[in-house]
């Protein structure tokens, strides 16, 4: 195998005085590396294994055991003893040049030179075939029924096949933003979201952002742009960047960014794909921005159905849909479930004193300081006015009174802000199973009864279903 950087050449011919010619035209050659051999059975095994640019093979000596095998590689033929033959077989195997014996090596060299170009158009050519057929597979994704972010990836993904990169991400920039940018998505990892980028680090994005035009650093430590963030990327190797900018509707809504410690520059074939490939992810990343914006809309939809308004607790409408759907599994698996009401004491004193509008303050305060200590598993709502309602599944009785007790206490120790007076509460508790509980309505009903006699009772206080427990 020839070294790198150097034209290979694999000649094949059983004349000794081929050899010797060739020996005389290329021995002395730095620029070529040259082997040789005999058979053809030779040829095809190292053209298997070995990379070569030009293939010289003695006709029709050799060319005659071609049969139909055809080496993908420029060749000359170099015709000796029976001339008709010889070319006759160099037409049959479409063989790209030939000379004819009495070799004269002005002809050799000047046919060997045009097969190096042929070479190299060749593999320029399958580039450009190789490029354009990822374009339009990517094409063919953007507007495909994917996610946009997997469309993103996919995008990263194969120009990263393509060019030779550490790191190739598509950078999302948000409308106005001048500090920060999120990678959305990175050839290494899928599952990447939003990885915040302080601009201040990257001078090569801002400076495609303001410019709207496509930013190729070539060697970074010794590029002016770089300057300010030498010491930053040194340490990572990174010599070569490219920040395409991605273009929406005249505004540039992110950027392709390659980075390579490989390479000192990207090539122009590769700038041209990327580039390219920055125009068709336009619209994958404005879709991506859309899909974003939709779901997270529709998750604060979601959650403000479920939320009351001034506490910030769940609402009574989602508290009866998960006391319905519990209920129902605590008969089905004979879990014991239960409830506390709660309601604050002397509320409308608090009103009085201090106004309506400190009094709304207090009651969130109220919800809230519940809410962050109540288990994941219980489910805490606003009844309406000043009470609320508590819902453990999984919980007995005792479990139900150990957790109002608790609850009782901090409250009334917390510190309310905007009033000088300590708040109290009572509680009624349920629990199924009770001979008296036959529906989740019952549960709610016997804790308000409970509740009723906590306030008749004195308030600030616990009361339990009186009705006995089922055994
Ligand atoms: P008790 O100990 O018997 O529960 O006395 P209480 O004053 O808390 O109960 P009462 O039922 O007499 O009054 C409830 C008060 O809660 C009156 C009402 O204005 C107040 N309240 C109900 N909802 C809200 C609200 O959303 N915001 C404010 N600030 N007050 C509310
Ligand atoms: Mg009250
Ligand atoms: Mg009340």
């Amino acid at each position: 195998m020839g070294a790198k950087g150097k034209i290979n050449l694999i000649a094949c011919t059983q004349d000794a005085e081929v050899r010797a010619f060739l020996q005389r035209c290329l021995g002395s050659k730095r620029k070529y590396c040259f082997e040789h051999c005999e058979e053809i059975r030779e040829l095809r095994s190292r053209i298997k294994k070995n990379s070569y640019d030009i293939l010289i093979i003695e006709s029709p000596i050799c060319t005659s055991k071609l049969k139909r095998y055809k080496p993908q590689i420029p060749t000359i033929a170099m015709i000796t003893d029976d001339v008709p033959k010889g070319l006759r077989d160099v037409v049959k195997h479409d063989i790209d040049y030939y000379i004819i014996y009495p070799f004269h090596e002005e002809d050799f060299r000047l046919k060997l030179k045009s097969a190096v170009e042929r070479k190299s158009w060749f593999k320029e050519l399958y580039n450009e075939k190789r490029d354009l057929e990822a374009i339009i597979e990517l094409t063919y994704l953007v507007s495909s029924t994917l996610e946009p972010k997997e469309v993103l990836y996919f995008i990263v993904k194969k120009l990263s096949e393509m060019i030779e990169v550490n790191r190739c991400s598509v950078i999302s920039i948000g409308f106005g933003e001048k500090r920060y940018a999120y990678v959305v998505s990175s050839h290494e990892d899928p599952n990447i979201t939003n990885i915040k980028l302080d601009l201040k680090k990257y001078p090569e994005i801002r400076k495609a952002l303001s410019s709207k035009e496509s930013v190729i650093i070539t060697d970074a430590l010794s590029d002016p742009i770089m300057e300010p963030v030498k010491d930053i990327i040194a340490p990572l190797g990174i010599r070569a960047i490219a920040v395409l900018p991605i273009i929406h509707r005249d505004e540039v809504i992110g950027t392709l960014f390659l980075r390579t410690s490989k390479k000192k520059r990207f090539t122009e074939r590769e700038i041209r794909l990327c580039k390219a490939v920055a125009n068709t992810t336009s619209n994958a990343l404005y879709n991506a921005f859309l899909f974003e914006k939709l779901e997270n809309e529709k998750e604060r939809l979601k959650k403000l159905a479920i939320t009351d308004y001034l506490t910030g607790v769940y609402n009574i409408r989602y508290f009866y849909h998960r006391l319905e759907e519990e209920f129902h599994r605590a008969q089905r698996y004979e879990n014991p479930i239960s409830c506390i009401m709660l309601d604050i004491d002397h509320f409308k004193r608090i009103n009085d004193t201090y106004g309506h509008r400190t009094g709304d303050v207090v009651l969130r305060e109220f919800a809230q300081l519940i809410r962050r200590h109540t288990r994941k598993s219980d489910v805490f709502a606003r009844y309406g006015g000043e009470e609320f309602i508590m819902l453990l599944p999984h919980t007995s009785v005792e479990g139900a009174v150990t957790e109002a007790n608790r609850l009782r206490s901090f409250i009334k120790k917390h510190k309310f802000k905007g009033i000088s007076e300590s708040i109290t509460s009572s509680m009624g508790i349920s629990c199924w199973p009770a001979h008296d509980i036959a529906s989740a309505d019952d549960l709610i009903t016997l804790a308000d009864h409970a509740l009723f006699r906590a306030k008749n009772s004195g308030r600030d206080r616990i009361e339990v279903s009186t009705k006995k427990q089922k055994k």
